[in-house]
């Protein structure tokens, strides 16, 4: 029986590329596509829905609190809206009119990148710090602990800091820079797992709200993320994205995620409303993400190679192309191969081997990010049993 693709006519991807938002995510576990389908035949009341989701996330990430959200940019925006305006509820209804609040946001240059937007998107203005002078070759220091407090004024809501293995300044050893200052932190950790240590170790080093993609290395579904950190902003994160028709004595809260009495009144729909997020993600995610924490690392590890090996072993040889094995590809400890082309292997630059990848029949999807350098990168982490060969014998006859 076709799938439900070919019944579309839309044609799957060989994902070799990784988890990313525009290849539709990761692939999920049968047990969480079932959990979904499950939950959609049942209706709920979103709001202790989302407090039992709370004290899984909190037990999961040793956070204070937990919030799903409809992906980790919709956790940037509440999260964001959380910081500015508490608990107060008619600076919710205002936002992302920021008048008389605090409206700025500092971050370190170097953390800039286009997801930023969802922050901008609750009405603060960034303020950037460091220099990014690693990158232009010119120098080494980036950003350092005290650039950061330097910049907090009275205006000051945040400070926003893009989790990675090479962001200065480094979030855990000297200086630690979530501790050094009173405003909330907010690390964007979309994208750092694995390594699973990942979902406790942020909280651990001080960030006051964090947020993770669920539709990447947690293979939840695409449209869904954790927002988690302090109670008090959690419920602030809550109140601006939860649907809040309702008369405040008839609200009944649950109570692990609302002190409903310290509440000075309910908001109207906030700024998040429109970042929806369905019973069935809320669902999806927190069984993908009890799945993730449980998981076995040994059994991945060992799948993982044996899909990085076997695609190793199929492209070896390729003509005037170096293959090369890598232990780290995606994120350290994922395996991958990465190909080096020649000047001009089989009369074609590296840009044109990933269009034809990508564009042929199968469509494979691979690492287009060092392609000037002619490198093409594969990595494991979405590739399912049976990819290697079809990719291996692609890539043969595209490079013959
Ligand atoms: C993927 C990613 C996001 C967005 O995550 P979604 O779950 O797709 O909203 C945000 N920040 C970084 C650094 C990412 O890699």
């Amino acid at each position: 029986m076709p799938n439900i693709y070919e019944r579309l006519g839309v044609r799957t991807i060989i994902n070799a590329k990784g988890p990313s938002t525009r290849l539709s995510g990761a692939i999920m576990p049968p047990e969480v596509a079932a959990a979904m389908g499950e939950a959609s035949q049942h209706c709920v009341d979103m709001a202790e829905l989302q407090g039992r989701a709370n004290e899984i996330i909190a037990e999961i990430t040793g956070a204070e609190a937990g919030y799903v959200t409809s992906g980790a940019a919709a956790g940037l925006l509440l999260g964001t809206a959380a910081c500015v305006t508490g608990l107060d509820p008619g600076k919710m209804n205002r936002l992302p009119d920021t008048r008389g609040m605090k409206a700025e946001v500092v971050v370190p240059r170097s953390h800039r990148n286009f997801y930023d937007h969802a922050v901008r998107a609750a009405g603060v203005t960034l303020v950037e710090v460091g220099i990014a002078d690693r990158f232009s070759g010119a120098g080494m220091r980036d950003t350092e602990p005290w650039e950061i407090v330097d910049a907090i004024s009275e205006r000051t809501a945040a400070v926003l800091y893009v989790a990675h293995p090479n962001a200065m300044p480094p979030l855990t050893g000297r200086g630690r820079p979530l501790k050094t200052t009173r405003e909330p932190s907010i690390v964007d950790a979309a994208a750092q797992l694995p390594p699973r240590e990942i979902l406790r170790r942020v909280i651990a080093d001080g960030a006051d709200l964090v947020v993770f993609s669920g539709g990447k290395a947690i293979r939840g579904p695409q449209s869904a993320g954790i927002l988690c950190g302090r109670r008090s902003l959690i419920a602030a994160a809550a109140l601006q994205n939860l649907d809040l028709d309702i008369v405040y004595e008839m609200w009944n809260p649950p109570a692990s995620l609302f002190d409903k009495d310290s509440l000075a009144g309910l908001p109207q729909h906030g700024i998040g409303r429109s970042c929806k997020v369905g019973k069935e993600e809320v669902v999806g995610l927190v069984t993908a993400l009890r799945l993730y924490a449980a998981g076995d690392v040994e059994e991945e590890c060992r799948n993982w190679s044996a899909l990085a090996r076997e695609l190793y072993e199929g492209l070896r040889g390729l003509a005037n192309a170096r293959v090369e094995y890598l232990a780290d590809s995606y994120r350290p400890g994922v395996p991958g191969v990465r190909l080096t082309l020649g000047e001009k292997a089989a009369g074609k630059t590296a840009p044109e081997l990933i269009r034809e990848l990508q564009d042929g029949d199968p469509a494979i999807a691979v690492d287009q990010s060092r392609m000037r350098e002619g490198v093409v990168g594969l990595t494991v982490i979405c590739m399912e049993p049976g990819d290697p060969p079809v990719i291996a014998r692609r890539m043969k006859e595209l490079l013959a």
